[in-house]
């Protein structure tokens, strides 16, 4: 009946692109460092969801990749998480300034949301996690920045407002997220996301998440991702 063919859908999963890393069923197979696998599990996440599952190894290998699922599906972890090993991994964390992931998200509680998110996974590390949108004092925010972070999570034209501001730099940014990029595009950040993207190093590693492919985002994600992964979970459309 109908309730069951909804439920398969949602169920579906479809992964094309080249070399793609085999799925993992469970955070141990993520070879995820201790302190990390702790704070999974004071957050009581006992399996990775569907889009999790896909997505980690993928993003732990460095590749690119778009990643199109509903709400709540968990995207936020499966950026956030690689992201930690990510930062961690950099050589040369002290002699550098400015944020190394970079996060953009289309509206301030959006914002918000992963930065609590990555507060979570980035304490055990210490790292300075800054979020940075509409509606709160720019000043502070300068403020903030200028006394550095290793990850900002930003709406766009707050974002462009700060870097014009020189508030931060760009140099150390080497994990780029577009997160819900379906909604950024409908409130017209597209100008600015483009932006933004041109003031990162091209040898980045760059996510998209949107929950829909319309052709504009499309157009961007083969502009900017390179030999990206693409990973569709239930049925989209
Ligand atoms: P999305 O960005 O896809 O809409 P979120 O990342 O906001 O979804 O996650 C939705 C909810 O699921 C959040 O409350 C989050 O804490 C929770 N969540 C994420 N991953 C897991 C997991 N592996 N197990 C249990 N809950 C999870
Ligand atoms: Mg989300």
């Amino acid at each position: 009946d109908q309730e069951v063919a909804d439920y398969m859908k949602s169920l579906a999963i479809r992964v094309s692109g080249f070399d793609v890393p085999r799925p993992i069923k469970n955070f141990e197979d993520c070879g995820f460092p201790v302190p990390l696998m702790n704070a999974i599990a004071k957050q009581a996440y006992e399996k990775p969801t569907t889009i999790q599952c896909q997505a980690l190894p993928i993003v732990l290998s460095g590749r690119d990749i778009i990643g199109i699922a509903k709400t709540g599906s968990g995207k936020t972890a499966a950026f956030v998480l690689p992201m930690i090993v990510h930062i961690m991994d950099q050589p040369e964390l002290e002699k550098e300034e400015g944020p190394i992931g970079v996060i953009c998200a289309p509206t301030r509680e959006l914002a918000h949301q992963i930065y609590l998110e990555a507060k979570k996974f980035a304490k055990p590390y210490n790292l300075r996690v800054a979020a940075v949108y509409g509606g709160v004092s720019k000043f502070d925010q300068f403020k903030e920045l200028k006394a550095g972070c290793e990850v900002v999570i930003a709406t766009p034209g707050r974002l462009i407002d700060l870097l014009k501001m020189k508030a931060l730099k760009m140099f150390r940014a080497t994990y780029l997220v577009l997160d819900e990029a379906d909604r950024m595009f409908d409130l017209g950040f597209e100008p600015q996301i483009r932006s933004i993207v041109g003031q990162i190093r091209p040898d980045r590693q760059t996510l998209l998440f949107s929950a829909t492919m319309p052709y504009k985002v499309e157009r961007l994600a083969r502009e900017i991702l390179t030999d990206p992964i693409r990973v569709t979970v239930g049925q989209v459309g």
